[in-house]
């Protein structure tokens, strides 16, 4: 019986780190989402295409089921709740690590010592919460949808919760990472009625995306 099945990617990393996983799963993109203006991007399997979202998106393109599975970062799965998501596996693609930064000149320690009522602007409202609640700190966070460094170096706030790797965005930005907050990497997300009613086509897909992803 023919399945169509539709993965939802965003461009960027998690586009390029998920190409050798469906090349495993003998699935190759036929059009580079970087030049092409398509949104739904064809492959050499007639029956499998890939939808260009927003990273942030995935999530919700799959709860509903306009796409049968994706990739999304465990800082979007976080945010997003993950309600409708079946999450089988761990790629371990797109790692990096979500993080509190400061102004180099600003006394993190010390202001948490004396109580002081930090503003904290961040992309990642709940989890940012979750961990400040866990530390017994009041904050008041400022919802940023991106460029979050730049924040303290105009006085928007005090610190910021957003995801580091090289750290060489902080380090251009005169920002120090006072606290790691967890690690981050993308999961597979599949829609649970898909799996149920296209587990014959997506299963062969899933396996060799986790025997592709544990080397
Ligand atoms: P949008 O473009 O929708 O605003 P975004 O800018 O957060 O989203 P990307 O920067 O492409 O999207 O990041 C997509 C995903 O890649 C993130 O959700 C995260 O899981 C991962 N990621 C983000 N920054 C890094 C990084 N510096 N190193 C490794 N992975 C990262
Ligand atoms: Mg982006």
């Amino acid at each position: 019986m023919s399945q169509k099945l539709t993965l939802a990617l965003s461009k960027g990393r998690i586009f390029e780190e998920t190409l050798p996983l469906l090349k495993a799963a003998g699935i190759e993109v036929t059009e580079d989402p970087e030049t092409s203006r398509k949104l739904i991007l064809p492959t050499n399997d007639p029956l499998v295409n890939v939808i260009i979202v927003r990273a942030s998106d995935v999530p919700t393109y799959v709860q509903y089921g306009a796409a049968d599975f994706g990739v999304a970062g465990k800082d979007v799965l976080l945010e997003h709740g993950g309600e409708g998501l079946y999450q089988p596996i761990d790629l371990e693609i797109a790692k990096c690590r979500m993080s509190v930064a400061v102004s180099a000149g600003f006394d993190y320690a010390s202001a948490i010592r004396q109580g002081a009522r930090l503003r904290v602007a961040t992309k990642y409202l709940l989890t940012a919460r979750e961990h400040f609640a866990a530390k017994g700190m009041h904050v008041d966070l400022i919802k940023l949808y991106g460029s979050m460094e730049l924040a303290p170096l105009v006085g928007l706030a005090d610190a910021i919760v957003d995801l580091v790797s090289t750290g060489g965005t902080l380090r251009a930005n005169n920002l120090v990472e006072v606290e790691h907050i967890m690690d981050i990497s993308s999961r597979l997300v599949v829609n649970q009625a898909a799996l149920k009613l296209k587990r014959e086509r997506l299963q062969p897909i899933l396996d060799a995306f986790e025997k592709a992803s544990i080397k």
